[in-house]
This record gives C-alpha cells, structure tokens and sequence, in this order.
C-alpha cells in the first residue's frame, strides 16, 4: 500500500451512529469501527477521535423539554465521555493503545484535555478521544472537532456518516440523486448543509482544514480515503 494522504486524522463519529434500535450503544458497531480504525492505524496514520452523545442526552431536545439549556448541554458533554469510554474500551481490545482527554475534568478515568500532550500521545501511536465537546454549552461536538483537529495540527476532519456524502439530493427519495466530489466552504454553508453546523464549518474555512464527509459503516472506506483514494465529498 502506498503512503497515506493523510499523515493525522481527525475522526468525528456521531453518538447515534453506535445505537441500534435495541442497544444505545451497540457492541457490534463498536467492534467494527475498531477495526476501521485500526486498519488506518496500522498504515502509520496518527488518529485522533472526537464522539458525539446524541445517542444519549442532547441539550437543545431536553430544552424543549423543560430542561435548563445550560444543565442539559452539560449532561449532553458528559454522554459524550460514556460514549468515549465505549469506543476506547473497544479500541483496546483491538489491541490499540489509547487515551482518552475530556474537556470537563473526569480524572478519575480520563485525562483532561492538555493539547501538547495530546499531540505528544499521537506522536507515539496512542490513539486520542476527546471527550465532553469543548467543555461549553452550545457548541457541538462537530464544532469540537473542527477545534481540536485545528489545535493537533491534523491534516483533515473526517466526518463519519451512514451516507457515501453529501448528494445533489436526498439519494433515499431522489433516484437521480448524485454525490459531490467536492464542495467549496461557500457552497456547504450557502446550501445549509446539515450535515455539519456553521460553526465547524466556520472554524475549518478560516483555518484552511478540509474535511471529507464519508460512509463509516462501509468496510475498508476509512482506509482508501485515507490512501487518497475518491471516497465521500471534499469540502475545501
Ligand atoms: N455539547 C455541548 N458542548 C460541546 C459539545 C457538546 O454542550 O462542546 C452537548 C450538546 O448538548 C449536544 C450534546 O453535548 O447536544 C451531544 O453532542 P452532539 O449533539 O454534538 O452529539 P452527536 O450529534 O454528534 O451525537
């Protein structure tokens, strides 16, 4: 296999992506993005990994729901260290070291977020999870990526979907329906893609970090796109 494209990852997975109907978190989806992941590891690829939680708690829904914004963004950032801790616990066991950092101190199990030494761990192979967003309430864990992909120097957020990327039109409902190869800043915010808030897409224009939005549940994808091969939509 040639060299990667990509020297340092940043892989953004959702919290919905690791549920089923019957499992918040799904011990199966779990062991298969281990393996994805290790694959792209194994090429020599520094990963970085940041989990959503909106398996388990989101602050705007319970909003809705007569919770306090702030309480709920908070309960929100910690899902995303139960969910964290799951990936981690799975990485493991493929053999993978790892740490995880969060941006709410959770000593007891998790680092907190120090950026030199999170590039120091990705520099010696660990695999980094960052855990509980950024720390603030209404930001994203989308914005978390774009932001910690920034800080560790990292060549390109992946941003892991069930979709092979962003389409002309819903792919489901629309059979003529096309994928983009690439997409300017411009033109994912003008088409108000929510496929990622401004917010990150914002942070990665600014900063010229290109991210490529991508089928996570495809096997091998997370490897050929990291070889450079046309997989998902650029947006750059
Ligand atoms: N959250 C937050 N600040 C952050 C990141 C996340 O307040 O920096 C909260 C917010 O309530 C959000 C929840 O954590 O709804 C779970 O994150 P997100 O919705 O981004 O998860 P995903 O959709 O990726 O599963």
């Amino acid at each position: 296999m040639s060299e990667p494209k990509y020297k340092r990852i940043l892989l953004k997975l959702s919290g919905e992506a690791l549920s089923t109907p019957t499992e918040v978190i799904d011990p199966n989806i779990l062991d298969q993005y281990a393996a994805e992941i290790k694959k792209v590891h194994d090429l020599g690829v520094e990963v970085a990994i940041v989990i959503g939680g909106g398996n388990i708690f989101r602050g705007a829904s319970a909003a809705k729901a007569g919770i306090d914004r702030v309480q709920g963004d908070y309960m929100g950032m910690l899902a995303t260290v139960i969910n964290g801790m799951a990936v981690q616990a799975s990485l493991e066991k493929h053999g993978l070291y790892t740490r995880m950092m969060t941006a709410i101190k959770v000593e007891a199990v998790c680092e907190p977020f120090i950026r030199r030494r999170a590039m120091r761990h990705l520099e010696k192979g660990r695999i980094v999870i960052f855990g509980a967003g950024t720390g603030n309430p209404y930001f994203t864990t989308d914005s978390t990526a774009s932001l910690r992909a920034i800080e560790i120097e990292a060549d390109v957020v992946l941003k892991g979907t069930r979709v092979d990327g962003v389409y002309t039109a819903d792919p489901e409902k629309d059979p003529t329906a096309t994928r983009y190869t690439h997409l300017s800043f411009s033109e994912a915010i003008g088409k108000g893609l929510k496929i990622m808030d401004t917010t990150a897409f914002t942070l990665c224009q600014e900063n010229k970090l290109p991210i490529i939005v991508f089928n996570m549940n495809k096997n091998g994808n997370l490897c050929d796109l990291v070889s450079g091969k046309d997989v998902g939509t650029l947006i750059s």
